[in-house]
């Protein structure tokens, strides 16, 4: 009897601490909005990390619809285990289902028109901007560089975003209001001896980077989500770069896809003061692709890491992405209030008719 008490004692005390590390957000009242979803494909395998071949120029764009109503299932996990409310995605792809993702996600997503391999040409022509505006879409994605991930050794295409093939799309987009959305700039560049296995050349790495600054000069009312932090996250001096364009141009954003796994890269308090002073600039998301339903478990703990790196000063295991050890920002609340939906609400449009978060708020 005495032996029994003894363990059930200790298997209390093992719950006990196992559920005090379970991270669960004090922010239960923030809506979320995740601005880089890919529902529809499975990254790194599908073209989207690889060089897709001539015959393929693009990615499918009909939509998967199981994998929409796994986000929902995996939303409702994030709340109950984690009291975060994720309440929409920014569906960058899927583009012919519009209406049906509209019925399927519930009104939880918002779909742009896409473009995975633009080295040959944007898909979409200047005359088909409004009326995409107009029936709903929320945006444009682009995928730029580096180009050798999309073009074969010796074959001949568009380079960088500022290529003059892409200014009637830009200056229709412009004129339309339809934005920028999560347009992929270059690719990870880290310090000397680390630069990475994504973009190793860091001169071709500023050539990109350029290439943005380029559309950001010529086209001063389109606003510009770049991608990933538009890459400048791996440096110190690069994150000096991305507030000399946010400073410059007031109608450049960027998204936090998969960047927190290098967040060790650079100074914790350079990060961390970037992220305070151009909170108005900065939107959460993760790059998840196509999702089964066995892993909706798995992929509510990665939003949770991701989320728990920006509100706690916890060291977290790796963030949506990688399993190094992270510091987290430890981000005011309301900095978190603008990177998680304030600004997303802002500039997309139509999705502030869709929120249905309960701490949504005007
Ligand atoms: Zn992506």
């Amino acid at each position: 009897m005495k032996n029994n008490s003894i363990l059930i004692f200790i298997l209390l005390l093992l719950f006990s601490i196992r559920s005090y590390s379970q991270f669960v957000s004090r922010y239960p009242d923030i809506p979320r909005i995740d601005v880089h979803a890919h529902p529809h494909y499975i990254l790194y395998t599908e073209g989207l990390g690889t060089k897709t071949s001539p015959e393929k120029p693009k990615l499918p764009t009909s939509p998967d619809y199981a994998s929409i109503k796994n986000y929902l299932s995996m939303s409702d996990t994030l709340r109950t285990k984690y009291k975060i409310d994720l309440s929409m995605w920014i569906n960058l792809g899927g583009d012919e289902g519009i209406d049906s993702v509209n019925l399927v996600s519930k009104n939880r997503m918002l779909t742009c028109i896409s473009d995975y391999a633009p080295q040959r040409g944007l898909s979409y022509k200047p005359s088909d901007i409004a009326p995409c505006l107009k029936k709903g879409y929320a945006g444009y994605k682009m995928w730029f560089a580096p180009y050798q991930r999309r073009l074969q050794e010796g074959e001949n295409g568009i380079k960088y975003l500022d290529d003059p093939a892409n200014e009637p799309v830009l200056e229709a987009m412009e004129n339309a209001g339809m934005i920028c959305a999560s347009v992929h700039i270059a690719d990870p560049n880290g310090p000397h001896g680390n630069r990475g296995k994504w973009c190793a050349d860091p001169v071709e790495f500023w050539r990109m980077q350029l290439g943005l600054e380029r559309v950001l000069q010529r086209h001063p009312d389109l606003i510009v989500v770049a991608a990933h932090g538009s890459w400048l996250v791996c440096q110190d001096a690069q994150l000096d770069f991305l507030r000399y364009l946010f400073k410059t141009y007031p109608n450049f954003y960027v998204d936090l896809a998969a960047t927190d796994q290098y967040y060790p890269l650079v100074s914790y308090d350079n990060l961390r003061s970037l992220f305070i002073e151009y909170s108005d600039r900065i939107l959460f998301g993760t790059d998840i692709g196509r999702l089964k339903s066995e892993e909706t478990g798995k992929l509510a703990e990665r939003y949770a890491k991701s989320f728990r790196i920006l509100e706690t000063s916890d060291t977290v295991k790796g963030g949506f992405f990688g399993d190094s050890d992270i510091k987290g920002l430890n981000l005011p609340k309301e900095v978190l209030e603008k990177i998680y939906y304030r600004n997303a609400l802002r500039i997309y449009p139509g999705l502030k008719g869709r929120m249905t978060g309960p701490g949504y708020r005007n």
